[in-house]
């Protein structure tokens, strides 16, 4: 049996393309060289609690096709998200808007915080931004670059912050408005039951075999497909001939603790240079409606995060989308054309920084070029 597609992954971009290319009558294989389904936004039950083993996921989007789209295999919640800065024990509100401008300055109205803004990025001198530093200093100036943006920035990149790209903190909303909604997006959520369900429910129907390493074995996975969907590692695939691209990669310390309440909020960032983690997730309190008080879960999951280069053998998390290794991905995108039965997608697959929704859209996207 030969199939129309082997899929190298079974993430969200592999499942919304198996998806597709099953609903369109095409014989699809999907492996995995994990032991389950769903990437990085595999969701497991720990204590009652769905537990974001890879990292915290919050769906966002503002594309109402991406946010139809997932709803076809899920419910979500109605949860928000609003993180809180904890530097050095003083708490600030995050995304920066005016609850974080009154506790950093004292300042009460958009006038004066816009005006204490427009002060320090004056006295920094900057015009054209070059780099995260200076962009940052520029949308809120010094004192929140000093406390919230900069020892967070260089624990999660392991560079310094004049040499990071500005774009990343382009992520971050700035608002002259009282509202801790971390996203500026239309729609938001987390999918009832977990995001492993929701990638089930796509992969319905369709062949996976897990623990199946397709690079190990590549000559005889590519017998079995006309075509391959390979949304692994780009410079992996080329067995890294041309150098290796740098990705950061996460360690996830988890504890179970006898108690309700660790936090009281799903995410609270860690921005100060010392505490060796960037961010402790509490899992319950993505599960809209739980009961602070432990009447319905008596106990609490946790998560620090740690943050370090990756280096071989490591999970990738994210591209480190500077000058240097955008020229290098270049490179093994020009081989990567050459390779004309191979469509390279996702996080990995196209070195991006990509959010959940555009990794749906992206692949929605070379869905509607390929299967039509
Ligand atoms: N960031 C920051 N302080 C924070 C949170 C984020 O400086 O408390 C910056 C940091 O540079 C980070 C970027 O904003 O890399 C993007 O953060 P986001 O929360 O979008 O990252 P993700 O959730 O993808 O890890």
């Amino acid at each position: 049996m030969k199939y129309d597609y082997l899929v190298v992954g079974a993430g969200l971009y592999g499942a919304v393309f198996a998806h597709e290319a099953e609903r369109t009558g095409k014989s699809v294989l999907v492996i995995d060289k994990r032991p389950n389904i769903a990437g990085n936004v595999y969701t497991e039950p720990v204590e009652g609690i769905q537990v974001h083993k890879y990292g915290a996921h919050i769906f966002h989007t503002n594309n109402r096709k991406v946010w139809e789209y997932v709803n076809q295999f899920a419910e979500f919640n109605r949860f928000t998200n609003s993180p809180v800065a904890n530097y050095n024990g003083e708490l600030y509100s995050l995304p920066f808007n005016m609850y974080t401008f009154n506790k950093m300055w004292g300042v009460t109205t958009p006038e004066e915080a816009a005006a204490k803004i427009e002060e320090q990025r004056k006295d920094a001198g900057i015009v054209e931004p070059k780099n995260l530093e200076e962009q940052a200093i520029s949308l809120v100036g010094r004192d929140i670059y000093e406390k919230l943006i900069k020892g967070y920035t260089e624990k999660q990149w392991g560079r310094p912050c004049n040499q990071l790209p500005s774009f990343i903190i382009k992520r971050l909303p700035v608002r002259l408005t009282f509202d801790n909604n971390y996203f500026n997006a239309l729609f938001q959520g987390i999918p009832i039951g977990g995001y492993t369900n929701m990638v089930a429910n796509m992969l319905e129907g369709i062949e996976v075999r897990l623990n199946e390493d397709y690079l190990n074995a590549k000559d005889k996975w590519d017998a079995l497909a006309e075509k391959v969907v390979y949304t692994g590692a780009i410079d992996a695939y080329f067995d890294y001939s041309l150098g290796y691209l740098e990705y950061r990669s996460v360690r996830f310390e988890n504890e179970i603790l006898d108690m309700p309440n660790f936090q009281g909020n799903a995410a609270v960032n860690y921005t100060d240079a010392e505490t060796p983690w960037t961010r402790i997730i509490e899992h319950k309190w993505f599960e809209f409606g739980k009961d602070a008080n432990g009447d319905d879960l008596p106990k609490t999951v946790i998560s620090k995060e740690y943050s370090s280069e990756w280096k071989p053998g490591d999970e990738p998390y994210y591209p480190v989308n500077d000058e240097k290794n955008g020229k290098l991905y270049e490179d093994y995108r020009k081989l990567a054309d050459k390779e004309s039965n191979v469509i390279f997608g996702g996080r990995l697959g196209e070195y991006k920084y990509y959010d959940m929704d555009a990794v749906i859209a992206s692949a929605l996207d070379m869905c509607e070029g390929e299967l039509n």
